[in-house]
C-alpha cells in the first residue's frame, strides 16, 4: 500500500492540503484508494470515508466495481422501449 501523500500530523489530526481526513472504514478495506499513513489507513479522494458509504457503497470504490457493472446490465431506458414495442 503506498502511504498518504502531503500528509501532516497536527493537533486536530491528519492533514492533507489544508483537509483534515478521518480513517477508512472497514468497506474501504481492499480499495485502490487507500492509503496508510502513520500506521492508519486513509482514503486518497475522500477526506471522510465513512460519509462516502452513507445510504449506498461509495462510488469511487475499485473494489467492487465488478459488482456494480453486473448490475449495470440491465439498461432500464432499453427495458422500457423494448416494453412499448410490445416485444
Ligand atoms: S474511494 Fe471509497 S471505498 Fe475507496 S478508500 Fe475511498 S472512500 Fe473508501
Amino acid at each position: 500500500m503506498s502511504s498518504l501523500q502531503n500528509a501532516t500530523k497536527t493537533a486536530d489530526g491528519v492533514m492533507v492540503n489544508g483537509f483534515l481526513v478521518s480513517p477508512t472504514i472497514d468497506k474501504c478495506d481492499g480499495c485502490d484508494r487507500v492509503r496508510e499513513f502513520e500506521g492508519e489507513k486513509f482514503c486518497s479522494s475522500y477526506p471522510n470515508p465513512a460519509r462516502k458509504w452513507v445510504g449506498g457503497r461509495c462510488n469511487f470504490a475499485t473494489h467492487i466495481k465488478l459488482e456494480a457493472a453486473a448490475a449495470q446490465k440491465v439498461n432500464p431506458l432499453k427495458a422500457s422501449k423494448r416494453a412499448a414495442k410490445g416485444h
